[in-house]
């Protein structure tokens, strides 16, 4: 079939977060936008659905604190945009052994950046969340600022219908198999499973847990990316403590160092429910999913964090709801944001690897991903930690201070 008539300034592959946020920002600024998802849009295949995920500034990795604060700047103006909400604010806690190089590497980036925060023993952590929150004698917490919860499926609705309302070509089940060069005129051709194709000025490939797939069969080139299959699972507030850890009440998003990895967020999309999950999963490949049988879920690790934190204050005899998800993860668990190079230069963008944390920050690597594919470059931000070249210097990527206790992110 040939090609359609229409030359789009950008083609757009892959409608999850990071997909749609780029289609947001290209349509807005006025470009001609054809955004192509394989699926339904909307779907609950890849790794932008559910109901909750955590906003922060505090990470180990101080590169990410201008992404993150760039990025509820941006979630505020488009929530004014669509006229809804899709970010609900609350503090944010960490906590581990004082020992624990990334969580010491947090009050690092706290204190680097201005973050204001507050290290907390644990009588003085139990005081602040009157027992709510529980940690060992020897631990201590972070309390700070910036935390937050983003609703996803809510969030990447929002970006989609601002980008049709700005014009943007929106196509599902639509499942990119060619992404090529037309030597005749330059021109970036984008084929469909049903034989159709588009011609692009530029391409931006959003396609997370199909990264390494896509991106081998158009380029040629391995991808460290590795998707993995991970469980979400919702824990019962015990009865009369519901208001206690509910997101209007002052309690934080959470994050536990150590091991297992641990993160929490305030109940909110499932009343009497708290979201207790573990960061990290199987591999998996994305086209065959166990959804949820192929690993174990440590759940006795989980009962126990949840008996112990929460003092006994939340069930924790098994969780009573559990959801399926994928993380892209990369060996050092930062971002690719590249260009794809080879025959493709600068004319395909590649956004992915986004390790299980990048839905907070997709309005600003939306807005990333669209001007390196317009101008070949983007504004105030350090790109050297997303290249893909890092991988050639050393296979496991970005070394860090505290990466010997890192195993995820
Ligand atoms: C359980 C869980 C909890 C998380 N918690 C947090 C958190 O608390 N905070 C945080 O910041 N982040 C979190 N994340 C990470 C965050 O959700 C992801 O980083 C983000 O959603 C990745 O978005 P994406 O657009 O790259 O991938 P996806 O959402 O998977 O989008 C890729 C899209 O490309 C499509 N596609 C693939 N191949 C093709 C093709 N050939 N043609 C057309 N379309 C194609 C797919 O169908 C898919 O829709 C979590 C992730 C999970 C799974």
């Amino acid at each position: 079939m040939a090609a359609s008539d229409t030359l789009f300034d950008v083609i757009v592959v892959g409608a999850g977060v990071m997909g749609s946020s780029t289609a947001y920002h290209l349509a807005k600024t006025g470009n001609r936008v054809l955004i192509l998802e394989q699926f339904d849009f909307l779907h609950h295949r890849g790794s932008s659905h559910g109901e909750s995920r955590t906003i922060r500034a505090t990470y180990p990795e101080d590169y990410y604190y201008g992404l993150v604060m760039e990025s509820y700047e941006l979630w505020r103006m488009a929530e004014e945009e669509i006229g809804y909400k899709v970010y609900f604010p609350t503090e944010q806690l960490d906590i581990g052994s004082p020992d624990d190089k990334s969580l010491t590497a947090v009050v690092d980036t706290c204190r680097k950046h201005s973050i204001p925060h507050l290290v907390l023993d644990s009588g003085e952590l139990r005081e602040k969340y009157s027992g709510r929150v529980e940690i060992p004698a020897d631990w201590v917490g972070v309390w700070s600022k910036y935390g937050g919860v983003i609703k996803p499926t809510k969030a990447v609705s929002m970006y989609q219908t601002l980008a049709y309302k700005n014009g943007a070509v929106m196509k599902d089940n639509a499942e990119v198999v060619e992404i090529k060069r037309d030597e005749s005129n330059g021109r970036i051709v984008v084929s469909i499973a049903n034989g159709e194709s588009f011609r692009g000025k530029k391409c931006v490939v959003t396609v997370g847990a199909w990264s390494k797939k896509l991106v081998k069969s158009v380029g040629g080139i391995e991808l460290p990316i590795r998707p993995l299959e991970v469980s979400v699972s919702y824990w019962r507030i015990k009865e009369g403590f519901e208001a206690e850890y509910a997101i209007g009440g002052g309690f934080p998003t959470i994050a536990s160092y150590g091991e297992p990895y641990v993160y929490g967020t305030p109940s909110l999309e499932f009343p009497g429910l708290i979201k207790v999950a573990i960061h990290g999963g199987h591999e998996c490949n994305p086209d065959k999913r166990s959804w949820g049988k192929g690993g174990r879920l440590p759940i006795a690790a989980l009962k126990e964090w949840i008996d112990e934190k929460f003092g006994g204050r939340v069930d924790s005899s098994g969780p009573v709801s559990t959801q399926s998800c994928m993380y892209s993860m990369t060996p050092d668990g930062d971002f690719v944001i590249d260009f794809l190079g080879g025959e493709f230069e600068k004319d395909v963008v590649i956004g992915g690897g986004f390790s299980g944390h990048g839905f907070k920050m997709s309005p600003t690597i939306g807005r990333i991903l669209a001007e390196l594919a317009l101008d070949g470059a983007a504004e105030g931000v350090e790109l050297k930690y997303f290249k893909l070249a890092r991988f050639e210097e050393n296979p496991k990527g970005n070394v860090k201070s505290f990466a010997d206790q890192v195993k995820l992110h």
